[in-house]
């Protein structure tokens, strides 16, 4: 079958458009196909976490996140009041949840950012079409047929009725919660669903007054009339009120019409004669739940077509994002013919445990949120950036099933986690090492290592390989010494890390091996899913 794309996205929600700007930076042409006639309206997610934030800095668009959610960047406090208006129960400040300044310089070169999902949407929908990738808004996916030659997708374009059909290799099901690829592969959600049903007002009004010098990223109210969570979008007169409504107890869709809403909005701010504009109304369920399975064949469910997850810690737009990071490299290498199609199984090896994981910490974060008892930190920094994956493009030395999914922070340099930050001077400029990691494998040897990188120019070549080596003392030094930098990476003087393009290590020896070339080479075999031949 003739392909018209390799690659089909569905959705162009965050998942999609990351997946679509990765790929075109790996030069694999992609289609993505969106229902709506633009990227989101509604403000839903705003929390960017660090280890997102990283993603967008190895795409060169941390900043320009970051001016984009500049209106929340002192946003810091976590407010409970009656009303906005009225009495102010306490107050929170973020530093006492989370590591900020040195403590967080010390483990990440991010910072957390808050950029609502209308306002970042636009920014990763322009990357990806400047980078080359083809996105078509009001064309919606209405069939999809499969078989051992490709798939058939069925798409509408909503502006004029006519439908035709996309010839692809791949497809990637981004299609948010209700995904109809993920209905039409017959793939069941498994955990909780109905942990609440809720109503996200999006609404306009100047509550600059009542918020005054209390700037918080999440205001708790509670009175007689309602209780809700109001979110700043730009800090001055846009504002998201979500409220609990109840279903089962009789509430109606009706129950959200512009006027039940308005009021709504005036009892959390606490002044019936507040004007304010209703932009926007959004339904939406609590669940905590995953797919059974995150691949069929050449399809693979990104985001929340894979799992939803409760709001509680914000992980639901994070681990979409990261989903379309640990897949779109994979797909890329696949598709360029330098790994075997095995090393795509990884995909649903590594991101189905830690979407289980992360579903589970936020159905914890969403059971200890209460006004009287705030979510704690706990382990929110271990799941955001200590996370583990074991599959075949991990070699472990040690398989600890213990330690498969959440690692936590010290676990350097151990295969299957994060490569950790460091701040390192390479040519004369202060980077840290994740600004090394990005596009292709990096092999970073020991000061006495340099056997690793004759042998490792040798392999990318043989190989067919886009692989960079960085060895301290030559290409870069680092501040506190050699040693400690070994140290950093759980390796000697003659021993050797390597890393993925998705910036997680893969493979580490702590000392020299007898043979570095064959052993670079079977590695790579491995990992890649590449027979001798391949
Ligand atoms: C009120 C609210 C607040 C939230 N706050 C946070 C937060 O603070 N932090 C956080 O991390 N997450 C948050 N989330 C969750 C976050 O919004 C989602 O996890 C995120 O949008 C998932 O991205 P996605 O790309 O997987 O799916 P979506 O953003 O849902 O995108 C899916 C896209 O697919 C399109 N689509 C669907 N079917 C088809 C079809 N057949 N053909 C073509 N296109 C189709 C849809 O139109 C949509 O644009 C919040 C969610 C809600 C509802």
């Amino acid at each position: 079958m003739e392909h018209d794309f390799p690659v089909l996205i569905v959705g162009g929600g965050p998942a999609g458009l990351v997946t679509a700007l990765l790929l075109a930076q790996s030069g694999v042409p992609s289609l993505l196909v969106e229902r709506h006639t633009s990227t989101s309206i509604h403000p839903r997610a705003r929390g960017l976490n660090l280890r997102t934030m990283e993603i967008f800095r190895s795409l060169g668009l941390e900043k320009q996140i970051q001016q984009a959610g500049a209106s929340l960047a002192d946003n810091h406090l976590m407010l409970f009041v009656e009303t906005l208006a009225g009495r102010e129960i306490r107050r929170v400040p973020d530093a006492d949840l989370l590591p900020v300044g040195k403590e967080l310089e010390a483990i990440t070169p991010c910072t957390w950012c808050q950029c609502a999902q209308d306002e970042l949407e636009p920014i990763l929908l322009a990357a990806a079409r400047e980078k080359g990738a083809h996105i078509q808004f009001h064309t919606e996916l209405q069939m999809l047929t499969y078989h051992a030659h490709g798939i058939e997708a069925t798409v509408l374009d909503t502006t004029t009725g006519q439908q035709r059909t996309i010839h692809t290799r791949y497809l990637i099901a981004a299609d948010g919660a209700h995904s109809q690829v993920r209905q039409q592969l017959g793939l069941a959600m498994q955990g909780r669903a109905g942990l609440g049903n809720f109503i996200n007002i999006y609404f306009r009004a100047d509550l600059r007054d009542l918020v005054c010098d209390r700037p918080f990223g999440i205001c708790f109210v509670e009175n007689e009339a309602l209780e809700g969570v109001l979110l700043p979008v730009n800090n001055t007169d846009r504002w998201l009120l979500n409220v609990e409504y109840a279903p089962e107890r009789g509430a109606q869709a009706t129950d959200c019409s512009p006027a039940r809403c308005q009021e709504l909005v005036r009892a959390a701010i606490g002044r019936p004669e507040l004007e304010l504009e209703v932009l926007s109304v959004l339904l939406w369920e609590a669940a905590a739940r995953v797919a059974e399975q995150m691949q069929v064949g050449n399809i693979f469910l990104v985001g929340d077509a894979a799992h939803t997850m409760p709001p509680a810690g914000g992980f639901g737009m994070n681990t979409a994002i990261q989903d379309a990071h640990n897949l779109a490299w994979k797909l890329a290498m696949v598709i360029e013919g330098e790994a075997g199609a095995g090393l795509l199984d990884t995909y649903a090896a590594e991101r189905y445990p830690l979407a289980c994981a992360v579903v589970k910490q936020a159905t914890r974060e969403l059971e200890a949120e209460t006004p009287d008892t705030p979510g704690t930190p706990g382990d929110l920094l271990t799941s955001i950036l200590g996370y583990s994956y074991a599959s075949s493009a991990i070699m472990e030395q040690r398989h600890d099933e213990s330690a498969r999914c959440i690692a936590g922070l010290a676990a350097a340099g151990r295969p299957g986690t994060r490569a950790s930050h460091v701040w390192l001077t390479y040519r004369d400029q202060r980077i840290s090492t994740l600004d090394l990691f990005g596009r292709h494998f990096v092999l970073l040897p020991g000061a006495l290592g340099g056997a690793w990188r004759g042998a490792a120019h040798t392999v990318a070549e043989r190989m067919r390989l886009k692989l960079a080596v960085y060895q301290v003392g030559i290409d870069f030094t680092f501040p506190g010494g050699d040693e400690s930098w070994h140290a950093s990476c759980g390796i000697t003087a003659q021993g050797a890390l390597l890393v993925r393009p998705d910036g997680f290590v893969c493979w580490r020896s702590s000392d020299l091996a007898p043979k570095p070339e064959q052993l670079l080479t079977e590695l790579f075999q491995h990992i890649l899913s590449r027979g001798p031949c391949v």
